[in-house]
């Protein structure tokens, strides 16, 4: 039972480890962000913008793409010009939006690479425009209005403003007004009001963009859970993120998405306790009975999350079982039972839940967060593998 034992050495399998000595892996299913691409391009007529921000939400961001593209997105979508310099970094050619920059930014390299700009102040336009006028080329953007996120985007009072400033800067040839866009607030709240309240807003900062002049050829509001939910919130493209990664994004509705990342680790001790023995800092954990711990060198240093402390499960040897006592850092502890659980033995601590394994929703349960989370968390330490659906790496 003890990790200096041969027993337990003997089932080591060195040649699975990371080169790198990494002590977990998140292993990325692509051909699962394949099918839930062609699943929500099923759910629309619109065009699909797959959003892949934050390293594809923890899962790879290149790779996502790649992914999605095969299987019918035909936008990408990013927060900031790094990510979307990434894209075109590796060859990358499709249309690329990336939405949020510094207000002074120096945009030149994203309008060289055909990236589009999402503008939300006059401030933002010109320096959209002046790098444009620098290069000699256009900028293609996208006007945000603010529908009641609250977020970015021009507040009603402002669109207007961002308007007139936007057709002058085409008219000198500085840009080219690709979009008018918005970001939804309660997609994922179905029956709230707030969807066709923000929808009826968009009409009207779109239809305020057509008597200012301009004719924006796409219109585009939707997030995965209106895609699914909202078909009156489609127009032109719908930006789906979450739900690429197989997350369902509808409260109370399942639409067959599958969670494309697994995230496991090998158990790196083993240890009989009697019963009355505190676990992890605090001793907020205290066997009840005799039992075997088992550490997982995973820890919230690498996006576990300590609030899920008490609550979380893993699966090993085949069953769901308890993390115990508090997550650390870069470790925690599974009560497994009386079962024979060896050093090496595989950890899975959420993937597809096909197995009965837990999910990252399930996670995000035990956290008291939200699925994006936790996978977007899943620290620098865990080591990336690809695979296509068959477990093997690629
Ligand atoms: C992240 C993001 C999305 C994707 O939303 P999901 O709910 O994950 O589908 C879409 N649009 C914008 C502006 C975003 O920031």
């Amino acid at each position: 039972m003890r990790c200096d034992r041969l027993s337990g050495v003997t089932q080591l399998d060195l040649t699975a480890r990371a080169p790198t000595g990494a002590l977990a892996t998140a292993t990325v299913d692509l051909a699962a962000i394949g099918h839930n691409t062609a699943l929500l391009g099923r759910h629309t007529r619109a065009g699909l913008m797959a959003v892949v921000k934050a390293d594809g939400f923890g899962h790879g961001m290149v790779g996502v793409a790649r992914a999605a593209l095969a299987a019918g997105a035909s936008w990408l979508g990013v927060t900031s010009s790094a990510e979307a310099l990434l894209l075109r970094a590796a060859g990358i050619r499709a249309p690329v939006l990336s939405w949020l920059h510094d207000v002074d930014e120096d945009l030149s390299a994203l309008i060289d690479e055909e990236v589009d700009v999402s503008v939300s102040t006059p401030q933002h336009l010109r320096s959209v425009a002046e790098a444009a006028l620098r290069l000699g080329r256009p900028a293609r953007v996208h006007l945000k209005v603010d529908t009641g996120l609250s977020r970015n985007g021009a507040a009603a009072d402002d669109w207007p403003e961002l308007l007139a400033w936007a057709s002058r800067a085409q008219a000198a040839g500085a840009v080219r007004v690709h979009a008018v866009w918005s970001h939804l607030a309660t997609a994922d709240l179905p029956g709230h009001p707030g969807v066709s309240a923000q929808a009826r807003r968009f009409d009207e900062a779109y239809a305020a963009a057509r008597a200012a002049g301009l004719a924006p050829p796409l219109r585009h509001l939707a997030n995965s859970a209106a895609l699914l939910a909202a078909p009156a919130t489609h127009h032109d493209l719908v930006r789906a993120g979450i739900g690429l990664y197989g997350i369902e994004p509808v409260p109370g509705r399942t639409f067959g998405l599958r969670p494309a990342m697994t995230l496991r680790a090998r158990v790196v001790n083993v240890k009989r306790v009697p019963a009355g023995t505190g676990v992890s800092y605090g001793f907020d954990h205290v066997t009840s009975r005799p039992t075997t711990l088992a550490l997982v060198p995973l820890g919230y240093a690498d996006g576990v999350p300590r609030t899920a402390s008490g609550r979380a499960q893993v699966w090993l040897g085949g069953q769901r079982r308890p993390v115990v006592g508090r997550i650390a850092m870069d470790q925690c502890v599974v009560d497994a039972g009386d079962t024979d659980v060896r050093c090496g033995d595989e950890v899975v601590l959420f993937g597809p839940g096909d197995r009965g394994e837990p999910t990252a929703a399930d996670w995000a349960r035990w956290a008291g967060t939200i699925p994006h989370e936790i996978l977007t968390g899943v620290g620098a330490r865990v080591r990336r593998e690809v695979t296509l659906g068959n477990g093997e790496p690629q």
